[in-house]
């Protein structure tokens, strides 16, 4: 008999909390992973570099298990189909895992769990995404926070210190052979100009986060939101660090896992504004306009800028998406939904907890949102936090010359005009 641990947003074997518990079972453990044909045909580009992060780390994690005359099984199908094969390829007693908590994952488990009880095999699930899930940090009667403030509070009172587990690589099992794992091009996907390496906390950047991190030109923030997002550093050692060194970091931190929490006990927020009310927007949705917008062609530098910044990289500085989402659902009066979509499909990043919250917080109708009055000036913003126009110079071509596509003044009035109807109703 052998244990699986089935890897998914946690592809490190260092401070793997599942995967600590599947080696100390007492059983060999196969360590695998599935490409889930579901997710990956709706992707449209490609050259996804995100398929290629995951390919590149799962093949760290193959070349350290063969150092320990181990490897790992990586599938390509629905994840039924793979534990079917599985259960007949081998005797598996345990699939260990570690816990997601997006509805679809939380569905996907679900089946998976019946699927393996039919085969007399256990499933067991553990708590490593995060430091606190589900209802570890909820209010005094029970209910879920839904303001950040006193959450953050309440998680900083609870937290302990936190020690890394240990990795015992002789209970992995032993494999013959120098099999390699399953390709790019196998999978549909396409080589990119992505690079994995193992990330590390870059302590220059987080000690000194607090004073730096709101000018785009700088670009001091640390970029882990990638590994965070597939679980390549473990949010247990960032967090450690955190508290010892750098509070505003670490506050960042838990808005990460306020709003997963948002989306486990509000899981309507996918679809749905938070504030029931803001579905009475009437939006514009102005297609042309919105092509402006996702071509970086607004008129508007520092939001052309960031969506450059964007389209070429996979990335944007929080500031700027602040900006973008703004002036997206205010200037333009387009719907979250369209630019959380967008945001989607192109952030190297993405979380649907983090994008969903952080879009709906910008459009005024999530939860802790500021209030809707509250627009953000594209000028006052670039003057403010892009002083020399460094960032808007380094994304935007020489010879741009956009006409901005609305006044400042007239989008701020309409804007207001519109949220104010929408609330009175
Ligand atoms: P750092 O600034 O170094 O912060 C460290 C980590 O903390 C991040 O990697 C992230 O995991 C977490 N974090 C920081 N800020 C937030 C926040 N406001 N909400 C939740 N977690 C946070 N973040 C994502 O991880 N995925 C997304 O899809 C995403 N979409 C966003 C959409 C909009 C419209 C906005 C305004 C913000 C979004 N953010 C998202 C939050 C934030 O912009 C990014 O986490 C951050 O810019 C990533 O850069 P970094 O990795 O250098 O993070």
């Amino acid at each position: 008999k052998v244990n699986i641990f089935w890897f998914r947003r946690d592809l490190r074997i260092e401070d793997n909390i599942g995967l600590y518990h599947a080696l100390h079972s007492g059983l060999q453990v196969i360590p695998v992973f599935i490409f889930d044909s579901g997710i990956l045909d709706q992707l449209q580009d490609k050259n996804d570099r995100r398929v290629d992060y995951i390919h590149q780390a799962l093949q760290s994690i193959h070349e350290e298990l063969k150092e320990h005359d181990s490897r790992l099984y990586v599938y390509h199908g629905t994840p039924t189909e793979v534990f079917e094969k599985i259960a007949g390829d081998f005797t598996v007693d345990t699939v260990f895992c570690n816990r997601d908590y997006e509805p679809n994952a939380i569905q996907r488990d679900q089946q998976i769990s019946d699927l393996l009880s039919q085969h007399h095999i256990q499933f067991k699930d553990f708590k490593d995404q995060v430091i606190f899930e589900k209802n570890d940090i909820v209010k005094s009667d029970g209910s879920p926070y839904t303001i950040f403030t006193p959450y953050s509070k309440k998680w900083k009172e609870r937290l302990k210190k936190i020690e890394p587990v240990s990795v015992e690589w002789k209970h992995f099992a032993k494999s013959e052979g120098s099999s390699e794992i399953i390709s790019l091009q196998a999978i549909g996907f396409e080589k990119t100009d992505i690079v994995f390496t193992k990330p590390t906390l870059e302590k220059t950047i987080i000690d000194s986060y607090g004073k730096y991190r709101d000018f785009p030109a700088m670009d001091h923030t640390t970029h882990l939101g990638i590994a965070l997002r597939f679980g390549t550093i473990s949010i247990r050692s960032c967090v450690q660090y955190a508290v010892e060194h750098n509070e505003i970091w670490l506050n960042e931190l838990i808005w990460r896992e306020f709003f997963m929490q948002i989306l486990f006990h509000f899981p309507k927020v996918v679809h749905q504004c938070f504030k029931k009310k803001y579905e009475n927007i009437v939006w514009r949705n102005n297609e042309k306009e919105f092509k402006a917008w996702c071509e970086g062609k607004t008129g508007y530098p520092i939001v052309d800028a960031g969506i450059r910044q964007l389209n070429e990289t996979g990335f944007m500085h929080n500031r700027v998406r602040m900006i973008t989402a703004s002036f997206l659902t205010k200037h333009l009066l387009i719907d979250w939904r369209w630019g959380e979509a967008y945001f989607a499909a192109k952030l190297l990043d993405y979380d649907l907890a983090a994008n969903n919250g952080n879009w709906q917080w910008a459009a005024g109708c999530g939860c802790d949102a500021a209030p809707y009055f509250r627009i953000f000036n594209p000028y006052e913003q670039a003057k403010k936090f892009d002083k020399d126009a460094e960032y808007i110079k380094k994304w935007l071509p020489e010879h741009y010359k956009e006409e901005p596509i609305i006044d400042h003044a007239t989008a701020r009035e309409r804007a207001l005009q519109t949220y104010k109807e929408a609330l009175a109703e």
